[in-house]
């Protein structure tokens, strides 16, 4: 079984010029209620770790974390926040692109996938655009416990397919359940290995 990462918050940034010269990053982006703080803390073994980043005044910003002796991993805010108002929406997508665009330390970024319902509309845009500019991702579905055992073969080869991927392509992984953490956990390390 692959060790945990160990994990320490580093700081909350709402510019990417603000961020601290670190080694080579990661990046875990995804709407809101994805499962990206469960997958986190699952990654870090910790219970509470990416509270710090649904803290009141940091959900939209790049919340950063020390992944020791590797690099820094970035909590991108959460999009496609139903409630969220349009300038809201456009602040997200302006921050976070030109971070996806300019980071020169960004060495991956995960993209999250809710596994139960697939990718939304705003995922799929999402992912287009990652394409569109050459941003090296990778695409990473939550909750594999929330489907049923009879189906998953077929919902693994649905979501993949729907993000014009091979099912390979995609790793999916439980929070809740650990299932998929050791392949992700061993993916982060060759990832940030690549800087
Ligand atoms: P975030 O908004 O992307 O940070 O999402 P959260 O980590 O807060 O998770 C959103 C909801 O999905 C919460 O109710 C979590 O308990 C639930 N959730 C997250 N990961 C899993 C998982 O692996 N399995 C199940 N069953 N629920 C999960």
């Amino acid at each position: 079984m692959s060790s945990p990462l160990q994990l320490r918050f580093l700081t909350s940034a709402d510019d990417v010029r603000r961020l601290p010269d670190t080694p080579p990053e990661l990046a875990f982006i995804g709407r809101s209620n994805v499962g990206k703080s469960s997958l986190v803390n699952a990654l870090g073994n910790r219970k509470d770790l990416a509270r710090v980043a649904k803290a009141p005044g940091r959900t939209q910003l790049l919340n950063c974390f020390a992944v020791d002796g590797l690099g820094t991993l970035v909590d991108c805010p959460g999009y496609g926040y139903a409630a969220a108002p349009a300038r809201v929406r456009d602040a997200w997508q302006r921050m976070v692109e030109t971070y996806l665009l300019e980071r020169e330390q960004l060495t991956m970024v995960v993209m999250l996938v809710d596994g139960e319902i697939g990718p939304t509309k705003l995922d799929l845009q999402m992912l287009a655009w990652l394409r569109a500019n050459a941003v090296p991702h990778s695409v990473v579905a939550t909750k594999h416990d929330k489907l049923k055992a009879a189906q998953r073969g077929k919902r693994q080869r649905d979501l993949a397919a729907a993000c014009d991927l091979a099912p390979d392509d995609v790793t999916w992984v439980s929070a809740a359940k650990g299932t998929g953490k050791d392949r992700l956990l061993s993916l982060v390390r060759t990832w940030l290995a690549l800087g």
